[in-house]
Parts: structure tokens; sequence; C-alpha cells
């Protein structure tokens, strides 16, 4: 926690600010340790500031590293007392995340004070996890992973992809998940052919791919895999649009180690599918950062600016959509490190016939 916050404050430095107000929850739980659903942080050279009102005051004192908590009934007004009491005049703010509206009250009761959007700034610490990080990211696959062993046990023709999605999650909350990462993806047949065709009362049928891809939370990190299976004996293109996919997420993750662009190691997976035809088929980004938030930096696209370095935690989804046919995606989460990658999740790609 106190490497955290010495990163909060080379930016004070850096930028030459007085003051940084937290005000994203998720940025609050990293640097503080507070987990409630209500808080922001003040941080100055030489103060760490919590703010709550009294309904967290028992947990603040329970969870808080590094921090002072300071509880008032309303965190606005306890803002500006602290930052004025701190004589802020540029106070750092994550712009992403404050709204228009708190913006304007903010400024109004702070004369003579400049407020400096930190862009990305901020959620740049959490980019590269530590051993910590990881190890409970690693269980939140595993819990997953047990979701998933429950879902094929009930998957066969007849069931609606809804019933195969509530085994699932019902399953993750037993092993220890708070809740889902994101609502859960299972897409049979046609349907498949949606990137984000969350479960729906469709009845999936003999012969169709279904493509799965679900993840969970625990201890406020997400999991993030997609696997995706035939049930029963599907067509001779479902086979081969499988492989390809499969190839193409094992030619990217075999390029990904720190140091290289993050855009080059999508366009090994682009390429591929390109060579093989599919190349109008695959329209999203390679992949993307996972931790506290299901979707956080990095990014894997060909606009990516993004460089890997060791310990980011990125997906690897490569995926093929033919519209009102099919769909497949196949997603590993990994850690990057000096020499590769190391997986977070371990479901086998390997083609999976259900039946
Ligand atoms: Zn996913
Ligand atoms: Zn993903």
């Amino acid at each position: 926690m106190s490497a955290r916050l010495d990163a909060v404050r080379k930016l004070l430095a850096l930028h030459d600010l007085d003051a940084i107000l937290v005000w994203n929850l998720t940025n609050v739980r990293y640097l503080s340790g507070f987990t409630g659903s209500e808080g922001a942080l003040v941080i100055t050279a030489d103060k760490a500031l919590f703010l709550s009102d009294s309904r967290y005051a028992t947990q603040a004192a329970e969870q808080l590293k590094g921090f002072t908590p300071v509880i008032e009934s309303q965190k606005m007004p306890s803002a500006v007392k602290q930052l004025k009491a701190a004589r802020a005049k540029r106070i750092g703010f994550e712009d992403g995340t404050m709204t228009v509206e708190d913006h304007a009250r903010l400024l109004g009761k702070l004369e003579n004070a400049q407020l400096i959007g930190l862009g990305s700034k901020l959620d740049a610490i959490r980019l590269c996890k530590d051993t910590g990080e990881i190890a409970v990211m690693r269980k939140a696959a595993q819990i997953a992973e047990a979701g998933l062993d429950a879902a094929l046990r009930v998957l066969k023709p007849g069931i609606s992809e809804n019933d195969v999605a509530v085994e699932l999650e019902l399953t993750m909350r037993r092993e220890g998940a708070s809740a889902t990462s994101f609502e859960t993806i299972i897409a049979s047949g046609p349907r498949g052919a949606l990137p984000h065709g969350i479960a729906s009362d469709k009845k999936i049928a003999e012969g169709e791919l279904v493509v799965i891809d679900w993840g969970c939370v625990y201890q406020g990190y997400c999991s993030d895999q997609t696997v995706t299976v035939a049930v029963g004996e599907v067509g001779e293109e479902e086979k081969r649009v499988y492989e390809i996919v499969r190839e193409a997420q094992a030619a990217a993750l075999g390029g990904l180690k720190a140091g290289v662009a993050l855009k080059d190691v999508d366009k090994i997976a682009r390429e591929h599918i390109r060579e093989a035809g599919y190349g109008d088929y695959f329209g999203h980004g390679l992949g993307h950062g996972v931790g506290r938030e299901i979707h956080e930096a990095p990014r894997l696209s060909p606009t990516s600016d993004a460089t890997a370095e060791p310990g980011m935690v990125v997906t690897v989804e490569p995926g093929i959509y033919l519209p009102g046919r099919f769909g497949v995606r196949i997603e590993d989460t990994v850690v990057i490190t000096d020499q590769g990658f190391d997986r977070l999740t371990s479901v086998d790609k390997q083609f999976t016939r259900i039946g």
C-alpha cells in the first residue's frame, strides 16, 4: 500500500501539484484498502486522508492502510475543507470520473484554485500488478473455472442459455465469488456471432457452437475467459474457423512478452485471421487489461500505443463472427513476464465437443 501512495506522491512532484483528489472508488480501494461504496481521498505531500460518512466509520478504521479517516456527513464539503486547510492551489483530479456537476461545485467552492485533469496518470499506477494481486486474480480464475465445470455438466440440447448461466453463476458464488465480473455471455448457434451475446432464453440445439465468456469478482479483482464448445457434431466450417481462431490466439500469445508493442501482438492474430480469409469477421481489439475493473488499461488493439510491461494482466481473445451463422472466440487472461507470459486461466483450448 505504501508503494502505491508513493507512486501518487511522485505524480504530485512531477506535475507540480499541491494535492490529488481521488474520487473514483476503484482507485480509492486500490490506494487505501477501503472496500465500502462511498469514499474519497485527499493526498498531499504530507497527508493521506480518507473521506467518508458515519456509515463507514467502523469499516474504515478496520481497513485503511496508511490513510487517516475523516468522517463527515458529505464528502464534497469535506473535500473542500481539507483542500483549503492544505492551502492547495493546484489540485489534480480524475477527469475521466468526476461529473461535470461535481467539478463545477468544487471549482465554485475553491477560490483561486486550479483543477488539473490527470487523464490516465492515476489509473496507470494500477497497470502492473504485484504478486499479491496476481495471486488473488489466479484464485478468481480458478473459482470461475469451477463455474464452467458446472455449466458444462448441464449443457445439452434443449437447455436454455439462461439456465446454463444460472448454474455457472451459482457455482461461482458458492466457491467464494462476490459477483460476476460482467453479464455472463452464453451465445449459441447464430447468437455466437454477436460478440456480446449475453445469455438469453434461447434453447441450445444439437450441432451448435456455444460461446461462453464469463468471469467472477473475487476480493475485488475480476476474472475473464472465453471458451467455445461444440454441442454434438458441428459442420466442417465451424471446425475450420475454430482452428483458425485457436492458432491466431496461440500465435499472438507466442509474441507476447515485456517490451513488445501491444499493437504488434494484436497484429499477429489479425494477420493470421486475415490470411485464412476471415479478416472481415474479426472486428474488435485482441484484448484488454484486467484487474479491479473488467476492462482497464492497457489495450491490445491496432491503435494501442502501450508497451508490454512485466506484471500487466491482459486478455488475448481473438474471434471470428459470421453474421446469422455462428461465432468463435477463445480468450485467456495472462500475466506478462520478461520472457513471455504466465497464464492465469487454465481451461484447455483444444476443440471440445460435448455430447
Ligand atoms: Zn471475456
Ligand atoms: Zn475480455
